[in-house]
């Protein structure tokens, strides 16, 4: 695998950092161990995976695609990372991201956009393009994501792999540089079903240390994606959220999914129509939730503590304050920063913030109403298939219209993946099937998927 990513990745700027000899020496370790007989458990020892640059690794930078945090190395890993690291897994590196996990396209990185394996002129999805550019082009078998709106799911669909984001609280989030801590959760991403599966089991489970931790035994993933794989759904109620299946979206993606439907009702399951009233307003109450906390986790980015500083040496900490932070963030992080702080000021919290936790309510409880009729629900993961480069750079709306079928899931913290439903006839290129299942049903997420896969 690095020997691919030393031939490939400059056609898809998918890893920011390789990190070729810690990779080395963490394989060598394995085998040895394998060799004396007390080799790590895990079924995925010795099998490397590419990491977002969002979790921490005291052995290689941790940038969250920001100028702000250029070189700047942790002084611990994230509990995920521990985790890979005793499962015997070589991290490869690190992936490209938007800044601070805020986009669709991976082309808000401050180190330039990945590019599309399957067409280098279009965007891979985001915010963890790097990590679904790195599966779709071989450089890496496994990957870790996060998805806070979407970001594991919409690049899976628009790369054609696999990606879960597990139930809120069931992954640790530790070490994971925040963007919005009460939508943030990690997930595994693969290119089949069964490696997703696998890898899910490596890096869920209670984590003291988050504080939003949930303490519970971590979900039986693999034997339901093994149990899936048998292609039999005699039993399972499947709910097509009504809300989620639109004129507005791209024919070929309703196409594809109609196609899902049909397919996953000859495999035996029973389908059902489901409306969640409420899913309309998902994007508004998010883009008020996300921002208003975007806007004080990353009030920490102050100059002194981090990363990078602007000081031309007689300026007050006011000012080397705001002149770093306006040197080191992009354009749409200071657009939500902005947004969120305006949310939050009194006069206005009740009127926005206040409102779109309300929202928030209301989503969940369509989700409990439709979780009574059916055990899973599926839509579109992406209303669209990827798009050229540069295309929605200048239109955040446009942008943000992306993540309209996995807002719904992080703000009811739920759980949903993204696996491949083939190409979209009217323009070839891929499409994703999002099955959604209630908190700590993430087994079911993995039953459907590999009966369909
Ligand atoms: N695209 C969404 C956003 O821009 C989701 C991001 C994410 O899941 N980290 O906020």
């Amino acid at each position: 695998h690095l020997d691919r990513i030393a031939a490939v990745d400059r056609d898809y700027n998918a890893f920011l950092h390789v990190s070729g000899e810690a990779a080395l020496a963490a394989a060598a370790r394995v085998d040895a161990a394998l060799a004396a007989g007390d080799g790590p458990a895990s079924p995925l020892a010795g099998v490397p995976l590419a990491l977002k640059d969002v979790f921490t690794t005291t052995d290689a930078p941790t940038t969250c695609g920001s100028k702000i945090l250029e070189g700047w190395m942790a002084p611990y890993d994230a509990t995920l990372t521990t985790k890979l690291r005793e499962a015997g897994i070589p991290v490869l590196g690190k992936t490209n991201m938007d800044e601070f996990a805020m986009g669709s396209s991976t082309e808000n990185s401050a180190y330039g956009p990945t590019r599309n394996p399957w067409d280098t002129s279009r965007i891979p999805g985001g915010s963890g393009g790097g990590s679904a550019a790195a599966l779709a082009s071989y450089q890496a078998p496994l990957a870790i994501g996060t998805d806070t709106g979407g970001s594991i799911r919409q690049p899976a669909a628009v790369t054609a792999t696999v990606g879960t984001k597990p139930t809120y609280g069931t992954v640790s989030r530790f070490g994971l540089v925040a963007c919005a801590s009460s939508l943030d959760q990690g997930g595994p991403c693969g290119r089949t079903v069964l490696d997703t599966a696998l890898l899910h089991e490596v890096i869920a489970g209670y984590d003291p240390r988050d504080s939003t931790s949930i303490d519970t035994p971590v979900r039986p993933v693999v034997e339901a994606a093994r149990q899936g794989a048998t292609g039999d759904l005699k039993g399972v109620r499947v709910g097509v959220v009504k809300e989620l299946h639109s004129d507005s979206y791209q024919p070929g993606v309703i196409a594809s999914f109609d196609a899902a439907v049909a397919q996953l009702t000859a495999l035996g399951a029973e389908v059902v129509e489901v409306s969640c009233p409420s899913f309309e307003y998902a994007l508004a109450a998010y883009y008020l939730v996300l921002p208003s906390e975007v806007s004080s986790n990353l009030a920490r980015f102050d100059a002194m503590r981090y990363g990078m500083r602007v000081d031309n040496g007689d300026m007050s900490a006011d000012q080397v304050m705001a002149a770093t932070r306006a040197a080191g963030f992009g354009k749409e992080v200071k657009r939500r920063i902005m947004i969120g702080t305006y949310a939050l000021s009194s006069g206005y919290y009740d009127a926005y913030y206040g409102s779109a936790l309300k929202v928030r309510t209301l989503i969940a409880r369509d989700f409990d109403a439709a979780y009574r009729k059916a055990d899973v629900l599926v839509s579109p993961t992406s209303p669209f298939t990827p798009w050229k480069l540069g295309e929605k750079v200048d239109d955040p709306l446009a942008m943000y219209l992306s993540d309209l079928c996995t807002l719904p899931t992080n703000l009811a913290g739920h759980c949903a993946i993204s696996v491949p439903s083939g190409l979209s006839a009217d323009d070839g290129l891929p499409v994703g099937l999002q099955v959604m299942a209630p908190a700590l049903a993430d087994e079911r997420l993995y039953r459907v998927a590999a009966a369909y896969e």
